[in-house]
């Protein structure tokens, strides 16, 4: 049953702007990979219904009222069906005033891509990320289906088809202990394979109990991995090729201002909206109620919830007022302060990293005199 008008037009006591990331089919996905977020939960399929979708498109829109995004995410959110977003986008033109920039992205693991997904994407100018660890053998190791089968050439598949369309996918790449020694083959990879806009992740660094996963590289590493990526980036000297999260450093460096929500400083603007519009802190992705805000039904930018969160991302960032990168890292990702553990203390575990980056990157760009 869908909501009625009477519902849908409650006041939103403070405007204001936010991105939601959606789970629109709860942690339901057709994969097992062996580093997911979401390994320990339950995995059946809850379908956002229409009801909570209509609030959902209602909501963002009226609190971002000069553009609005919207994050399709996972599990799996192909699994919701082309009907689901068709719907998604009729709402969108229902609530959408003159002028307002709606946009629409969805992180895929690409399996359900086909003709039909590919049009559908493109016809509605859909942003499509898609997860691809690189080479076969590091993929395929941990990126698999319940059978322990990898869905390398099922990804690359998807690609292929989305560039019949003219879709240009970002690729999102978990490096794990098996490539983080192979910067250069990484870089290369994707290359070859003409797939210019890569984001390299790490893995969680641990389950969720608190415990080390064994396949998780060190920080350090991540940072010395994208170190080599970034000279490979700037020999490679071709500025279609974007690389995540470099491209945003030298951004933020050069500009002092980056759109990537990593150097925001804004992570009280990046919810969670689950199947049935609960909404959550985007850190506490898989953790439970702790951070639970409200319903997106009748969101409330002043509840003890929301302070609660805008004061704990404030405060985590007070600590680094003295880092001489403040402007640039504002005290980086709230995902990164093992704050769903206390007991490992609220630090931010890739600061060392962060640092090496920064000062690697500026000094480069200041031999170019960018900055
Ligand atoms: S595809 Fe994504 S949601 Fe599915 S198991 Fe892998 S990491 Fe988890
Ligand atoms: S917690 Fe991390 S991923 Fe979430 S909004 Fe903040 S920086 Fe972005
Ligand atoms: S580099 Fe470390 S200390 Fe500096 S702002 Fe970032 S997280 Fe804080």
């Amino acid at each position: 049953m869908e909501a009625t008008e009477k519902q849908l037009t409650k006041t939103i006591a403070t405007p204001r702007c936010f991105t939601p990331i959606i789970k629109c089919v709860g942690f339901a996905c057709d994969m097992r990979c062996e580093y997911c977020f979401f390994r320990d939960q339950d995995r059946t399929k809850k379908l956002m219904s229409q009801t909570v979708l209509e609030s959902l498109v209602q909501q963002t829109l009226a609190n971002n009222p000069y553009s609005a995004d919207f994050v399709w995410h996972g599990g799996e959110p192909l699994l919701a069906g082309i009907d689901f977003y068709r719907k998604a986008l009729e709402f969108q033109s229902k609530y959408r005033k003159p002028r307002q920039v709606v946009r629409n992205l969805i992180q895929t693991n690409g399996n359900l891509i086909n003709q039909d997904w590919a049009m559908f994407f493109a016809e509605n100018g859909f942003g499509v990320g898609l997860s691809l660890d690189g080479p076969r053998e590091f993929h395929n190791r941990y990126r698999h289906y319940q059978d322990g089968s990898g869905n390398y050439d099922r990804v690359m598949q998807a690609i292929d088809m989305l560039k019949e369309y003219d879709l240009t996918p970002g690729v999102v790449c978990v490096i794990t202990d098996l490539s983080v020694g192979y910067p250069e083959k990484m870089f290369r990879f994707f290359l070859d394979n003409a797939i210019p806009i890569v984001n390299f992740n790490r893995a969680d660094s641990v389950n969720q109990c608190g415990v080390p996963l064994p396949y998780v590289p060190s920080p350090v590493e991540f940072g010395q991995f994208l170190l080599k990526t970034f000279d490979l980036w700037v020999e490679e000297d071709n500025l279609e090729v974007k690389i995540g999260p470099i491209e945003s450093i030298i951004h933020c460096l050069v500009s002092g201002e980056c759109s990537d929500c990593l150097f925001s400083g804004e992570c009280d603007h990046f919810i969670i909206v689950d199947a049935e519009g609960h909404v959550y802190a985007c850190f506490s992705d898989g953790y439970g109620e702790s951070w639970r805000l409200g319903n997106i039904a009748n969101l409330d930018f002043n509840s003890a919830e929301f302070q609660s969160l805008s004061n704990k991302t404030r405060e985590i960032r007070e600590g680094c007022q003295t880092c001489k990168w403040f402007k640039v890292c504002k005290g980086g990702c709230l995902c990164d302060y093992e704050l769903n553990f206390p007991l490992l203390g609220e630090k931010n575990i890739v600061c060392q990293p962060l640092q090496m980056l920064y000062e690697y990157i500026s000094q480069k760009l200041r031999n170019f005199h960018l900055i």
